[in-house]
C-alpha cells in the first residue's frame, strides 16, 4: 500500500461532533466517515481493522465448534409475530412494507430467523449440539446513536446461536462460548471481563456481558475485589440491608414543630420545595433521609415505587417484575390530576386508600423513619415509619446498585466502574424454540423443544473499545493483531533518490517477508508524515533518512513505547519479522 494512493483522509482538527476519543480518532485517522446518524462508511484502513477482528472471531468460533452461515437481513414479520416479539420490540426495529403490503423488518437480531431455519431442517438428537453463527450487519433504530461505531443504527455483529437437547447441553455450549469470548478479546488486545448481566429483551435465564473497562463506557459495573463478583448495575442484586443505617434526624424548620421522629409523622412546611434535592437542602438533611415516591403505570394501574431519596430506580428490575412492555413511567402532572394531589408533595401515607399499589424497595424498609411528601401542597412529613405509617403491598429489590453497597455474595463493599459492553451471552432455554415449534426427537422418538443460547459480539464496537484502551495524545496505538497495517516505511525526503530507493527496497522486502507495510511515498514534509503515522497508529515505523543511510541503516521506532533502534539495511525484514510475528497472536 502506498500512502500516495491510499484513500485515508486524515484530519488535523478534532471533529466537533465526536465526544469520545475513539470516535474522534477513527474520524481523524481516516478510518470511517458518517453517512447519516448512526450509519458509517468504513474506509480502507478502517475496513482492514474490521476484517482482522472478524477473522479472530471466526477462528475462535470455529475452534469452539461453530459453523459460519449467513442469514438474511430482511426478515418477514410473521416469524416475529410467532415469537411474540413483533409488538414487544418497539421503535428500535426498522419496519417496512413491500409492494404487496407485506410487513418485514431489517434484522435487529436473528433468534427468530435461525430458529425457524433449524426447526425446518433439524429432526434428531444426532444433529445436536449445533452452533451456527454469522458476521453481518444489524439494524436498530437506537434512541441515541452516538460515539461513532460504538452505538450505531447499522452495525456489524457476530451472532452465534447454540442448539442443545437439554439444559446441561446448553450450559456446556455456554461455557465454551465464555471461553471463546475470553480468547477473542485477549487476541484483540483488549482487557475485558465477564460480568453478570440482565437478559433484557432477548430474554432467557442467564446472561453475561463482556465489558471493556473505560471511563467513556455507557454501562455502569459494580465489582467486588474480595470475591470476584462483577455485574452490570442493571442486573446487580441489592439484597435487604442487615441493619438500619445511621440516620440523621431532620432539623425542623421551626422549634414549635419539634417532635421525636419515632412518634410518627409530623407535617412541616416546605413551600415550593418539590424535588429530593430541594427538600433535603431546605430541611438541611441528606437525601438519604428522604423517601421518594415514583409513579408507574403497570398494566393500566398506578403503582407507587418507594425508594430511599439518594437511590435510583432500576427499570430493568421493574421490567422483570411485570409484564414486559406493559408498564411506563407516569407523568407527574397526570398522577396529580388522577389522584387530586399536588405535584412534588406526594407521599405514601394514605396513598393505598386512593387505590394506589405501594411497592417499596428493601432499603426503604430498613429505614427507621423518613421524610415524605404529605399529599398536601407545600408540605412534607417528618418521621414517617415504613411498615407503621404506611404498609407496602410488596417489598422488592427496585434500585440500582452503586459503589459502596455490600457485595451480594460476600458483603464486602462494591467498587463502581464504567464499561463498554463488547459482547453478550444469553441462555435462552426454550424461549424461542417453544413458540416457534423447533423440536428434535430423542433416542426413544420422543419430541422435545430445542434448548438454545445466543451470543453476540459488536465488531465495530470492539474496534472502538480497542482505541479507547490504546491511544495517546498523538493518536491510536493499535494492538498488533488488529492494526490496519503493521509497519509504515517513511522516507524523510521521498524526492531524494537514495532515500526513495532505499525505502522502496525495504518496502519490497517487507512485502516478501509477509509483513503488512505502508510506504509513505508522498511528497510531504517529514513532520506531516510522522504525525499521520502516529495518528493512524501503525505499530512500527521505519524511517529512512540521510543520517541512517550514511551508515547503511534505518531507524525502527515502536509506536507503543517510542523506543527506537538502528537496523542495518540488510537485516530490516528479519528484525521486523522477529518483532511482528509473535505479536500477531496477541495471546
Ligand atoms: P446495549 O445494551 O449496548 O444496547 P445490547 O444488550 O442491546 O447492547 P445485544 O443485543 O446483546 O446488545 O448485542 C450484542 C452486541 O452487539 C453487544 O454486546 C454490542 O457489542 C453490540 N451492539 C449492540 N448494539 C449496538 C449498536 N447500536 N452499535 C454497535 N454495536 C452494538
Ligand atoms: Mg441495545
Amino acid at each position: 500500500m502506498r500512502m500516495s494512493q491510499l484513500f485515508v483522509p486524515t484530519l488535523r482538527e478534532v471533529p466537533a461532533e465526536a465526544e469520545t476519543k475513539s470516535h474522534q480518532l477513527m474520524l481523524r485517522a481516516g478510518l470511517i466517515r458518517k453517512a447519516m446518524s448512526g450509519v458509517y462508511s468504513y474506509l480502507p484502513l478502517g475496513w482492514r481493522v474490521i476484517h482482522k477482528i472478524e477473522q479472530i472471531i471466526r477462528e475462535e468460533m470455529d475452534r469452539a465448534g461453530g459453523q459460519e452461515l449467513l442469514l438474511p437481513i430482511a426478515q418477514p414479520a410473521e416469524i416475529w409475530r410467532e415469537s411474540g416479539r413483533w409488538e414487544v420490540y418497539g421503535d428500535e426495529m426498522f419496519r417496512l412494507k413491500d409492494r404487496h403490503g407485506r410487513e418485514l423488518c431489517l434484522g435487529p437480531t436473528h433468534e427468530e430467523m435461525v430458529t425457524v431455519l433449524v426447526r425446518d431442517e433439524v429432526r434428531s438428537y444426532r444433529q445436536l449440539p449445533l452452533l451456527l453463527y454469522q458476521i453481518q450487519n444489524k439494524y436498530r433504530d437506537e434512541l441515541r446513536p452516538r460515539f461513532g461505531l460504538m452505538r450505531g443504527r447499522e452495525f456489524i455483529m457476530k451472532d452465534l446461536y447454540s442448539f442443545d437437547r437439554d439444559e446441561a447441553g446448553l450450559r456446556e455450549s455456554y461455557a465454551r462460548m465464555l471461553e471463546a469470548y475470553r480468547r477473542v478479546f485477549r487476541r484483540c488486545g483488549l482487557e475485558a471481563r465477564a460480568v453478570e448481566a440482565d437478559p433484557g429483551a432477548i430474554g432467557g435465564t442467564g446472561s453475561h456481558e463482556f465489558m471493556v473497562l473505560a471511563e467513556t463506557g455507557e454501562a455502569a459495573v459494580v465489582s467486588c475485589a474480595a470475591c470476584g463478583y462483577a455485574a452490570n448495575v442493571e442486573k446487580a442484586e441489592c439484597p435487604p440491608p442487615k441493619a438500619h443505617p445511621d440516620q440523621e434526624t431532620a432539623k425542623l424548620p421551626t422549634p414549635g414543630e419539634a417532635a421525636t421522629a419515632a412518634a410518627g409523622p409530623v407535617p412541616v412546611a416546605t413551600p415550593e420545595k418539590r424535588t429530593i434535592d430541594e427538600v433535603a437542602a431546605f430541611l438541611e438533611v441528606s437525601p438519604s433521609s428522604l423517601i421518594k415516591t415514583l409513579f408507574y403505570e403497570v398494566e393500566g394501574e398506578l403503582v407507587a415505587l418507594l425508594l430511599r431519596g439518594d437511590h435510583q430506580v432500576n427499570e430493568f428490575k421493574l421490567e422483570r417484575l411485570v409484564t414486559p412492555s406493559r408498564w411506563r413511567l407516569a407523568e407527574p402532572a397526570e398522577v396529580a390530576r388522577r389522584l387530586g394531589l399536588p405535584v412534588g408533595f406526594v407521599g405514601p401515607v394514605g396513598l393505598s386508600e386512593r387505590g394506589v399499589q405501594l411497592w417499596a424497595d428493601h432499603a426503604v424498609m430498613a429505614m427507621a423513619h423518613g421524610i415524605t411528601g404529605a399529599n398536601r401542597a407545600d408540605t412534607h412529613l417528618l418521621g414517617v415509619r415504613p411498615g407503621v405509617d404506611f404498609a407496602p403491598h410488596r417489598v422488592l429489590d427496585l434500585r440500582e446498585a452503586e459503589e459502596g453497597d455490600p457485595c451480594p455474595r460476600c458483603g464486602a463493599p462494591l467498587l463502581g466502574s464504567r464499561g463498554i459492553e463488547v459482547g453478550h451471552l444469553f441462555m435462552l432455554g426454550t424461549k424461542y424454540s417453544k413458540p416457534l415449534g423447533a423440536t428434535y426427537l430423542d433416542e426413544a422418538g420422543v419430541e422435545h423443544p430445542l434448548v438454545m443460547g445466543s451470543y453476540g459480539i459488536g465488531v465495530g464496537r470492539t474496534a472502538a473499545a480497542a482505541i479507547e484502551q490504546h491511544h495517546d495524545a498523538d493518536g491510536i496505538v493499535w494492538p498488533v493483531p488488529i492494526c490496519p497495517a503493521e509497519v509504515t516505511v517513511v522516507p524523510v525526503n521521498a524526492a531524494e533518490g537514495a532515500q526513495r530507493e532505499a525505502a522502496e527496497r525495504v518496502y519490497a522486502e517487507l512485502g516478501e517477508a509477509g509483513i503488512e507495510a505502508v510506504l509513505d511515498d508522498r511528497d510531504e514534509r517529514p513532520g506531516v508524515k510522522f504525525k499521520d503515522a502516529d495518528l493512524i497508529g501503525f505499530p512500527w515505523r521505519i524511517t529512512v533518512g540521510p543520517k541512517g543511510l550514511a551508515e547503511a541503516a534505518v531507524e525502527l521506532r515502536h509506536r507503543a513505547t517510542g523506543r527506537t533502534e538502528l537496523v542495518g539495511l540488510g537485516s530490516v525484514a528479519a528484525r521486523i519479522r522477529e518483532a511482528v510475528v509473535p505479536a500477531r497472536e496477541g495471546l
